[in-house]
């Protein structure tokens, strides 16, 4: 087998050069970024380019960003009743979330099970305003949490018209914008959201780090998960990922540069992806297609398929891509996604989902497209035996 097609950007990105070089860089350095001598003060000020060139990457400022380990651990962070804004000392008294939100948020956070509501979504995977209206008319202060696009059909979210009813509601808007960063514009005040959460190894920037970012200064976030050293303010304790820092700000620079030529890239190549799918089986649904969606991203079924059959079969030709949500691949569950869709069960464990990212090429899109001609063919093979 020639070489390897990685069609799973979505479960992870490879590494940027930018980001390897900086990380390298990072490395070789001997100082503790708290220490005030000079080997220190280098250290810091690794981390706090990278807090600015993070910053840019959602046109927030640096002063207003807090590194944590993971964006997991930033949706964490950033889900809690105890966040204090200079109108509002009290307590959140809701969390309010999607139903195809990643299993993160979903999770409720802090929040105390019966506080956490979720709102229902159309058939393309887009939050039901109306519904969100209703919800936050019930609450006094809530805090809100959407994902920007989503991680398993690429949909994009209306944050900015939910954003607008959380602040006419009195609440607070967080905005996972993981699978969106690096793809599409995301710009922290025209999305109206008060605090945003970033993952590097989704930009091009390694596993294991991410920020949760502030639009103001007034919104504190009184619930640090980790306390002990004052490090990130206060806000998560523990000696720097310093490395890990530096190479997530040189990811952010490099994804801010390339974002739209490589978005331009990607969804001509998705485009045709798709195109090809439906030649080689015009019975082949593809997910939240009516909605605008991240330009990398496919999530599409056949009747009859089995996603775990596919999955394998793509692999042995060579192509890796993933069934359901990246985060629980390997788990054969149907994704609560299209669940939430109002996809049936059996459609719905034939999903299969194609990401593409910046260094996939023609080539790529052929090889996937060869696949999945024999794949399709053996289906209908199957299918015409079974009729028989
Ligand atoms: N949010 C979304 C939408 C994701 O897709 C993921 C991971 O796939 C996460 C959060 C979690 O990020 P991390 O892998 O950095 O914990």
């Amino acid at each position: 087998m020639v070489g390897r097609t990685y069609l799973d950007w979505n479960a992870t990105a490879p590494l940027r050069a930018e980001a390897g070089a900086a990380l390298a860089e990072a490395l070789a350095l001997p100082g503790n970024p708290s220490s005030i001598h000079a080997e220190g003060r280098a250290a810091r000020r690794v981390v706090e380019t990278a807090r600015e060139q993070v910053a840019a990457l959602v046109h927030a400022r640096a002063s207003e960003v807090t590194f944590t380990s993971s964006g997991t651990e930033a949706n964490m962070l950033a889900l809690t009743p105890a966040i204090e804004t200079a109108a509002e000392k009290r307590p959140r008294d809701r969390l309010l979330t999607s139903a195809v939100e990643h299993a993160s948020v979903r999770s409720g956070g802090r929040f105390p099970r019966e506080a956490v509501s979720e709102i229902a979504v159309d058939a393309e995977g887009r939050i039901d305003l109306a519904a969100l209206g209703e919800a936050l008319a019930k609450t006094q202060r809530p805090l809100v949490s959407l994902m920007l696009a989503n991680n398993e059909t690429g949909v994009v979210e209306p944050v900015a018209a939910a954003a607008e009813l959380v602040h006419a509601a009195g609440g607070l808007l967080h905005v996972d914008a993981v699978q969106a960063a690096g793809r599409i514009d995301c710009d922290i005040a025209a999305l109206g959201t008060d605090l945003v959460t970033l993952s590097a190894h989704k930009i091009g920037g390694p596993k294991g780090v991410g920020a949760l970012i502030r639009a103001r200064e007034d919104i504190h976030l009184r619930d640090p998960l980790i306390r002990g050293g004052g490090q990130e303010r206060g806000l998560r304790a523990g000696t720097e990922n310093l490395p890990g820092i530096a190479a997530f700000g040189a990811a952010a620079a490099a994804a801010g540069i390339a974002r739209a030529a490589e978005a331009g890239a990607m969804r001509e190549l998705r485009d045709r992806l798709e195109a090809g799918l439906r030649e080689a089986c015009p019975r082949a649904v593809i997910f939240g297609a009516g909605a605008e969606r991240l330009p990398n991203t496919t999530l599409f079924a056949a009747p009859g398929m089995k996603a775990e059959t596919a999955v394998i079969g793509f692999d042995l030709e060579g192509v890796a891509v993933s069934s359901g949500a990246a985060c629980s691949s390997g788990k054969v569950q149907p994704s609560h996604v299209l669940a939430a869709m109002g996809v049936s069960g059996p459609l719905a464990r034939s999903a299969v989902r194609v990401s593409l990212g910046w260094s996939t090429t023609a080539a790529d899109i052929e090889r996937f497209q060869n696949a999945w001609i024999k794949l399709a063919a053996a289906l209908s093979k199957e299918q015409r035996g079974m009729a028989a």
